[in-house]
């Protein structure tokens, strides 16, 4: 994208802001032993009494490895949540700039545009589920700073069309965000390679869905190295606590484990489809290309209460446009879904 400007993109306020300076900030460690007094922390060692790393350092330098990009293309946060947040923050000028999101999709977004008190301009997906790039480009105006694109899609289950991604990233002058909460139980490449090629992209991960570890809430944002420092900036000093730092890293260097536990729920997604294609009340199940299905049934208000006095929790979906009598299935483990699939069975 020739003649693209972050700065007419940044808010104001976060511009000109002389961000806060942590304890850890002010010095650069040579290896050598130090003496710690700076920070006010409790000196007895229990193995958690001093700040944790601000920058993560540890854990970026592994995932730029695995990724493919400079640990200065790297943000993590308490969870996606977070980082999405972040993204709202340095960039929405409240009562004044817009944000694009394009339900039926993730609920966080226009949560976010509300507290940040920014208007949520929606453009429908089209009927097949995919992005109406032409109603979206109309939307946009000169306040229009972020488009909102989740993909694989929550709660549809899809991936976009690429085309369209790169149609948006081309066409639109703020920032395209892409939420790959779901990329890993997908056989779509992911967004975080054309990063050198989009200086408007915007790429989110979470480690809370195939990496298994959303109690310790862990969220990755890859984009250029300027609108990292941009998020850096407002970012809470010490956002990522040392015990999740600890587990993230364990986690991202045990590949092996996680593509494994991925390729069993993909399985068991198979069997959960063939089983949902069976039954009778069920009209429609959707492509996914993420850990869950979305099905279309007669009564998804009764079949949600059915299932919940058999101590089955799913998600009723029904209120989201194009929705309308949907549940959501996340795949649990073999044992879970073949309770599940026998309670369905039975359901009259
Ligand atoms: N994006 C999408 C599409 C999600 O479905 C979710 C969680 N359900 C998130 C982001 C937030 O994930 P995290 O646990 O990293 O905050």
């Amino acid at each position: 994208m020739e003649g693209f400007d972050l700065n007419k993109l940044v808010r104001e306020s976060v511009r000109k802001l002389q961000p806060y300076s942590s304890a850890r900030d002010e010095y650069v460690s040579d290896g050598s032993e130090m003496l710690f007094l700076d920070a006010n922390e409790n000196p007895f060692d229990n193995g958690v009494n001093r700040y944790p790393d601000p920058y993560q350092r540890s854990l970026k330098s592994v995932l730029a490895k695995q990724k493919g990009v400079s640990e200065s293309q790297i943000l993590l946060g308490n969870g996606s949540d977070e980082v999405l947040d972040l993204i709202f923050r340095a960039f929405c000028e409240p009562n004044q700039d817009n944000v694009i999101t394009l339900p039926p999709t993730y609920g966080m977004y226009k949560v976010l545009a509300g507290i940040n008190t920014i208007e949520n301009r929606e453009v429908l997906l089209t009927a097949d589920f995919e992005p109406n790039v032409e109603e979206i480009l109309k939307a946009a105006d000169s306040h229009s700073k972020l488009i909102f694109i989740c993909s694989p899609n929550n709660p549809t289950g899809n991936s976009f069309k690429g085309e369209y991604i790169k149609t948006l990233l081309e066409s639109f002058d703020g920032l395209v965000v892409v939420d790959e909460a779901y990329i890993d139980f997908s056989k779509d490449e992911s967004w975080v390679s054309p990063l050198k090629t989009y200086p408007n992209l915007i790429v989110t991960q979470t480690l809370s869905k195939a990496y298994g570890l959303a109690g310790i809430r862990l969220g990755i944002c890859y984009a250029s190295e300027e609108i990292v420092s941009v998020l850096n900036k407002i970012k809470p000093p010490y956002n990522v606590n040392q015990l999740t730092q600890q587990r993230a890293l364990q986690r991202v260097l045990n590949q092996d484990l996680v593509k494994q536990e991925v390729q069993q729920i993909l399985d068991e997604r198979t069997e959960l489809i063939k089983a949902l294609n069976n039954l009778e009340f069920v009209s429609a199940i959707y492509p996914t290309d993420a850990n869950f299905v979305l099905a279309k049934v007669d009564d998804a208000n009764k079949r949600y209460q059915q299932l919940l006095e058999k101590q089955v929790v799913v998600r009723n979906r029904s209120t989201q446009p194009l929705c309308e009598n949907t549940l959501r299935f996340t795949v649990g483990t073999p044992e879970e879904n073949k309770k599940l699939i026998a309670i369905l069975k039975e359901l009259n």
